[in-house]
């Protein structure tokens, strides 16, 4: 079966530095990848330049069949690649229903459709009771539930999760990781960078390992947890 995302020899430089070195990476179809790797090994860049929010300096992207390299970062996003950000930034004064309907979904023309779409999705991450509250108003971790909330607006194939559960206290960090298994069984594809290595191990079908720009190493957890160069790359040798 062909993959559903697939990176290709991709690039990007920051005048010296290269962050991203060649990166080919290749993601089934109902799969959870885990991303892993020391600061500064690339990793959010990487989904800076597969989402369009970075143009990459080489290699290509396809997703779902279609090149998408080129295109700007809302047009990949409608096409079912959403992502989320290290740093959340909601239209804090906005309700936090009003910053579901915000988002310009293909699928949901008709305003009743929408509104009737962003309550379900309200309910099913546990925050319809704060529906009417200002995003503002919210935690790190709602916020983090807010912006999963906007992307399902999208009713996305595949998400990039850039360190889902990072700051955010125990109990949401278990809701928002029981949400993401859900919509996996559902047939949601992820691709989730996260330090959490208790996370990644439970989570991640296979897990590709990111230093200095490249990948240099790719299995299960357990594989590459056992690599030497995976494990001299955490330590800084
Ligand atoms: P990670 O997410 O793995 O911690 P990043 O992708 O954020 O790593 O960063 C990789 C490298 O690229 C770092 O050296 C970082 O300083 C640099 N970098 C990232 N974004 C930019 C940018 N917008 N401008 C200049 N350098 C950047
Ligand atoms: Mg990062």
């Amino acid at each position: 079966m062909a993959p559903l995302l697939e990176t290709d020899g991709l690039r990007k430089t920051f005048g010296a530095l290269v962050a991203n070195d060649g990166i080919s990476l290749s993601v089934k179809d109902g799969e959870v990848r885990g991303i892993i790797g020391p600061n500064g090994s690339g990793k959010s860049t990487f989904f800076n330049t597969v989402t369009g929010f970075y143009q990459p300096d080489g290699g290509t992207v396809t997703f779902d069949g279609e090149d998408v390299t080129r295109l700007a970062s809302h047009e990949i996003a409608r096409k079912g690649l959403a992502r989320t950000f290290q740093i959340v930034s909601p239209f804090e004064s906005l309700t936090v229903r009003e910053n579901l309907l915000a988002v310009h979904s293909k699928g949901l023309r008709v305003r009743s459709e929408k509104r009737e779409r962003a309550g379900e999705i309200l309910e099913f991450l546990d925050i319809a009771h704060l529906a009417d509250d200002e995003a503002s108003e919210m935690s790190g971790g709602q916020q983090k539930l807010l912006e999963l909330a906007r992307l399902l607006m999208l009713d996305p194939k595949c998400i990039l999760l850039d360190e889902p559960t990072a700051g955010v206290n125990p109990a949401l960090q278990k809701r928002i990781l029981d949400r993401l298994l859900a919509m996996n069984d559902r047939g949601t594809t992820f691709v989730i960078v996260e330090h959490d290595m208790d996370l990644i191990r439970e989570f991640a079908d296979t897990v590709s390992v990111f230093d200095q720009g490249r990948i240099i190493a790719e299995g299960t957890f357990d594989e590459v947890t056992a690599e030497s160069r995976v494990r001299d790359a955490y330590l800084g040798a």
